[in-house]
């Protein structure tokens, strides 16, 4: 089976289905993964606090770009501990991604579905605090809608920790649960990849809170260590 994970961030694909991905790619299916914004937030000059446009100097941009290709590099590298060799970055910019229209986010996600033809494709919720999250849900939402031949059967999205529950007023149901116990040290190892995102206890992107939130959801499952989605969608033949 091929399946697409699209998430915003690097780091957002581990922190969400770390777990999973690990479990896919030792079945044996296909997965890919797509990085839709950078990463890294572009700096601003004061004098364009109010305004779109960016008056960067060199050294800035220098700086911006060398932060850009080291989380590229630590995102391939826990894409690698998952089994996932197929990684692509869209380069859209960080935290905010409501400057582009969801017209041009939902036709680069076209072009990556008609090109890789996966059955299931997974990414946020629309519930996240994170902007660029709910972004990306809305193309993939748009992306992938029912229609005659419709390559993609299902739409599944995932918790983020230190974005979903965030949101504090809207609720994430999950209604999908993965057994992870033999996956939970890959996903803790992956996100270790990530030098520059990881946080110390208790920040939701700790090892100790990975676990934790993977016997949680461990808790409401009956498994030992689970990850819990959402079906937005499912087309069944
Ligand atoms: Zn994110």
């Amino acid at each position: 089976m091929k399946t697409l994970v699209i998430v915003a961030h690097p780091d957002d694909e581990v922190l969400g289905m770390g777990g999973t991905i690990k479990k896919l790619t030792k079945n044996k299916n296909q997965v890919k993964i797509v990085i839709m914004a950078t990463g890294i937030a572009a700096r601003r000059s004061t004098n364009f606090k109010n305004s779109s446009k960016y008056d960067v100097t060199k050294d800035d941009q220098k700086i911006i770009d060398k932060q850009i290709s080291t989380i590229k590099s630590h995102a391939k590298k826990a894409a690698k501990i998952l089994g996932v060799t197929d990684i692509e970055f869209l380069n859209f910019p960080d935290n905010e991604m409501d400057t582009v229209s969801n017209l041009e986010i939902t036709k680069s996600v076209e072009k990556i579905i008609q090109k890789f033809k996966p059955e299931v494709v997974y990414t946020h919720t629309p519930f996240d605090v994170n902007i660029d999250h709910v972004c990306c849900y809305n193309a993939v939402l748009t992306a992938t809608r029912p229609k005659k031949n419709i390559i993609v059967k299902k739409v599944i999205s995932f918790e983020v920790p230190s974005s979903t529950e965030w949101n504090f007023t809207s609720v994430f149901k999950p209604n999908i649960f993965v057994d992870i116990s033999n996956e939970i040290t890959n996903k803790i190892k992956a996100l270790e990849c990530y030098k520059t995102e990881i946080e110390k206890y208790p920040h939701p992107r700790s090892p100790k809170a990975l676990q934790s939130i993977g016997n949680r959801w461990g808790t409401v499952s009956g498994y030992s260590v689970a990850e819990a989605f959402s079906l937005i969608r499912s087309l069944e033949d």
